[in-house]
Formats: C-alpha cells, sequence, structure tokens
C-alpha cells in the first residue's frame, strides 16, 4: 500500500550564506547529540519535525551536486531550500542556483539567513530574488521565505513546518512493500571496507542479505548503517542508508534496483523521472538556447546582448545562464536539461569536462575570439548541422519498423560509424542523444557510410523519431 514518506530536501545559494552551519543547526536541534558520539556524514541525514514527523535533507550543499543527482534523469530532491544571508542579499552562486532550481522544476523554500545581523535587510533579499524570476509572498508570487538564524538556531522550526506544508501540496507517496528502488546519493572507496554507498531508498524496503544492482556494479547487502551511525536491518522509502557490499564503486546518481537490468533501464513507479523530450517539453522547437559561460563580469553581458539581437522570428535566441566563470559538471547538466548548447569565451579547455560533455551529448563551442563564437551561432541559425563543430549530419528519410526500428538516412556530410555517439533532433531541439548499435545498406551490414550515401541506422536506445528529423554527429 503506497504511505505518505518524507520529502527529501536539498540545500542550495551562495558560498558563505550559510549552508553547512544551517545543515548542522536542524541536525543539532533536532537529534541532538549524546556525548562523544560523533558520526560522520553520509550524504544525508534524517530529522524528525517537532510533531514527529520526518524529513530528509541531502548534506552536500551546493547546485553541482543538486544538478550531478540528476544526471541521470532521476530527481532526488523533492524541494530545495534557497539559502540567502539577509545581510549579502541574492549573489552570483544564488543566481545559479535559481536557474538549476527553474530548470530541475523542484518547489522551493527561501531561507533568509543570518537574520541575527544588525545589518540584515530581508526585504533586500526579497527584492533581489524578484528582480531573479523568485517571486516571494508580498512581491507578487507565493514562494515562501522564512528568516532564520542558523548560528542562535532561530526559525528552524518554522522552516521544518513550511517544509511540511509544501511536501502536503505534492502528496509524496511511496510503498514500502513495493519491489525495492533506490538512487546511490553518495559512494567512495574505504580503504579497509571496500566500496561504500549510501542509497536513498525511494521504493520498497532495503534490507540486509538482498542482492542489489547499480549501474555496472552488484553486491549482497551485508550492513545497513543509518546517519546516527545504527546499524539497521532494514530501510524504508526516503530513508538514507551506507551500504556494505557492493563490488565495485557505484557512480553517484545511479539508479538501485534488485535487477540487472533494471539499473539500466527501468525507473520505478515512485520515482520522478522525466526523459529529455518531457522536460523539453514548453520549450519550442525553435528556439536556440544558450548557456555563457566567459572569462570577466564584463564580457557576460556583451555577449549576451550580442547572441540575443543575432535571433530571428524562426530561431529566437534564448540565454538559460549567464555568468563568468569556467565552465563546470553543473553547466554541462542544465545544459543538457534544458536542451541548451554551452558557448566560453575566454575559458579554460578541460578535457575531462569535453569528455563528460560527449558524453552527455552537449555541444560545447569555446573560443577567444568573439566574431569566431558569433560565426559559429549564425551558422546555427541558418541551419543546425551546418555549423562546422558539426562532425556529421544525416536526415532521416524513412524508418522502418521491424524487430528493431531502422532510421533510413541519407547522409549530408561527414562519416557515420558503427558505436558513434550521434543526437537526434527535431527542428533545433535535441530529442536524444544515442550510439549507433549497426549499420546496414541494403541487407548487408556495414561498418560506416560517407557523405552523400544513403544507410540505416540502428541504435542503442529506443527513442522517438520521425522522417525529416537529423542525426547528428557532434
Ligand atoms: P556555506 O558556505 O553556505 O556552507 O556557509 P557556512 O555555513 O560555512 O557559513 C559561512 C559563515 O557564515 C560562517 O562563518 C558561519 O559561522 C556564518 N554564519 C552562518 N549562519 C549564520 C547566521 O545565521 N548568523 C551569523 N551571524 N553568521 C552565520
Amino acid at each position: 500500500m503506497t504511505q505518505t514518506r518524507p520529502p527529501i530536501v536539498a540545500i542550495l545559494g551562495h558560498v558563505d550564506h550559510g549552508k553547512t552551519t544551517l545543515l548542522s543547526a536542524i541536525r543539532n536541534t533536532r537529534m541532538p547529540k549524546e556525548a562523544g558520539n560523533i558520526t560522520q556524514g553520509i550524504g544525508a541525514f534524517s530529522v524528525p519535525d517537532a510533531k514527529g514527523k520526518r524529513i530528509t535533507f541531502l548534506d552536500t550543499p551546493g547546485h553541482e551536486a543538486f544538478s550531478k543527482m540528476r544526471r541521470r534523469g532521476v530527481d532526488v530532491a523533492d524541494i530545495a531550500i534557497l539559502v540567502v544571508a539577509a545581510d549579502d542579499g541574492v549573489n552570483v552562486q544564488t543566481k545559479e542556483a535559481i536557474v538549476h532550481i527553474h530548470a530541475a522544476k523542484t518547489p522551493m523554500i527561501v531561507a533568509i539567513n543570518k537574520m541575527d545581523l544588525p545589518t540584515a535587510q530581508p526585504d533586500r533579499v526579497k527584492q533581489g530574488l524578484a528582480e531573479n524570476g523568485v517571486l516571494v509572498e508580498g512581491y507578487g508570487g507565493d514562494v515562501v521565505t522564512v528568516p532564520v538564524s542558523a548560528t542562535k538556531g532561530t526559525g528552524i522550526d518554522d522552516l521544518l513546518e513550511m517544509i511540511h506544508l509544501v511536501a502536503e501540496m505534492q502528496e509524496l507517496k511511496a510503498d514500502p512493500k513495493a519491489l525495492f528502488a533506490g538512487v546511490i546519493i553518495e559512494s567512495r572507496l574505504d580503504p579497509h571496507r571496500g566500496p561504500l554507498a549510501t542509497v536513498l531508498v525511494k521504493e520498497g524496503t532495503l534490507q540486509k542479505g538482498m542482492t542489489i544492482y547499480a549501474s555496472d556494479t552488484k553486491g549482497k547487502v551485508r550492513s545497513l548503517v543509518d546517519a546516527n551511525d545504527t546499524s539497521i536491518d532494514a530501510a524504508n522509502p526516503s530513508t538514507p542508508v551506507e551500504v556494505l557490499g557492493f563490488t565495485d564503486v557505484p557512480p553517484v546518481g545511479a539508479l538501485v534496483t534488485t535487477t540487472s537490468s533494471g539499473a539500466r533501464v527501468t525507473v520505478p513507479t515512485g520515482m520522478r523521472k522525466r526523459t529529455i523530450k518531457e522536460r523539453l517539453q514548453g520549450y519550442d522547437e525553435k528556439t536556440l538556447r544558450f548557456i555563457i559561460k566567459t572569462d570577466v563580469f564584463g564580457s557576460v553581458e556583451a555577449l549576451r546582448e550580442s547572441l540575443v539581437s543575432r535571433g530571428t522570428d524562426e530561431h529566437p535566441i534564448e540565454i538559460i545562464h549567464a555568468a563568468p566563470g569556467p565552465i563546470t559538471e553543473s553547466d554541462i547538466f542544465l545544459a543538457k536539461s534544458t536542451g541548451a548548447r554551452l558557448l566560453g569565451f575566454r575559458v579554460p579547455k578541460s578535457t575531462t569536462l569535453k569528455r563528460l560533455a560527449d558524453d552527455e551529448g552537449v555541444q560545447v563551442e569555446t573560443g577567444d575570439i568573439i566574431y569566431k563564437l558569433l560565426e559559429y551561432v549564425d551558422a546555427l541559425i541558418k541551419g543546425v548541422g551546418t555549423a562546422q563543430t558539426v562532425r556529421g549530419k544525416a536526415t532521416i528519410v524513412k524508418v522502418f519498423r521491424g524487430t528493431s526500428v531502422i532510421a533510413g538516412v541519407r547522409v549530408e556530410h561527414g562519416v557515420f560509424r558503427v558505436h558513434d555517439t550521434v543526437q537526434i533532433l527535431q527542428g533545433v531541439n535535441v530529442q536524444g542523444v544515442t550510439k549507433i548499435a549497426s549499420m546496414r545498406h541494403l541487407k548487408e551490414s556495414i561498418k560506416s557510410c560517407a557523405a552523400p550515401n544513403e544507410c540505416g541506422l540502428i541504435f542503442t536506445s529506443a527513442l522517438d523519431f520521425k522522417e525529416g528529423d537529423a542525426v547528428q554527429l557532434t
């Protein structure tokens, strides 16, 4: 039977605004420690509110962690708390956090922290939020704000009460008797004990002795330890537990299930999961979206303006996010979940990030000369696929549906090879990213196909495509 499950909460905000202090204040107020009992964090903890109803907090604050968790399309957090210091107001990372929370469509509560300071200006915070698209109560919207002081411990109970109110509106349910499913929220290799992973239970119950699968690894649960360092036999929905027994360290964000195929493909009920296509619903097919990163603050606005002015009626341009600083993992995940391309002006190049972008099917264009970047954008506007960075482009001319679905394509430029990663595009929207499993020419199996030939492509994952869609090698 499905039951109400505790909400899972993530904390985001600008550095030094008090995220870590607020997490410890919550933990210490609600779970006073016994003398000498020092617990080591396992990535999340669960506390009862004043009425005994539980809330689970992810204790790696920040939007990097938040977006990393969303990597596999699993939204772990039900509610996001945006911490803003009352003496500083909306700052660079506050804005970034807002973009991430909006992209994930996660309900938000604003905790206005450091209210104990004489320099606190909560109204300035609310004004700053309004200017960044977060309309709080009293400022034309209904986003809840709670004044708190993490160091003095004031406002904590109000915050927990608000979390429950927002959670009730979401009707969060799970069935402890259903087939078990969870998600990895932290993992590491302990030199003495071997692979350790914190699993957050989403459906069913995780029990000692169970065989579980996550990504490419599996394991038999040898021990379960909760956030209070107590050994337990079973964990219910929304409970974080440290699991000993994996044969390898599973990646953060991986699904945990009881079948090997489930770990890779199925997303259990009760777990909110949006496909790229669903996430892009509401975005039209024509708009070109960008995330801009630059070396200095001054170039952000210059690039933003030049870009927006290049938009046409046919292809308007939308800037999802623009900020100074290097391209980060979270920029890549944000680009993926919003169907945007990343533009970097005078930012450092990193091969690790390039690989991640390739894996996630995100296009990244960097350069030190502004007009070259703008040329790339112009090429995109003229016709998706003609930009030089696209290594190959093909158009789907016919779809064959048999034992496997074959996309009959005409290769317009470049060479397509088996195992290549490709993007499927409808208009300018990325429908999905997949790999070429095999290729055909008439009845024969082939390994590559160069322009201007036609061939059949079979992909490794089931994607929705139709005649007229484009297949791109990026
Ligand atoms: P984080 O980077 O967002 O995790 O911020 P921290 O929790 O590390 O806090 C940054 C600094 O702000 C620390 O020196 C804290 O002691 C201080 N701080 C946090 N919360 C409060 C508060 O409510 N009032 C005051 N006066 N200082 C606070």
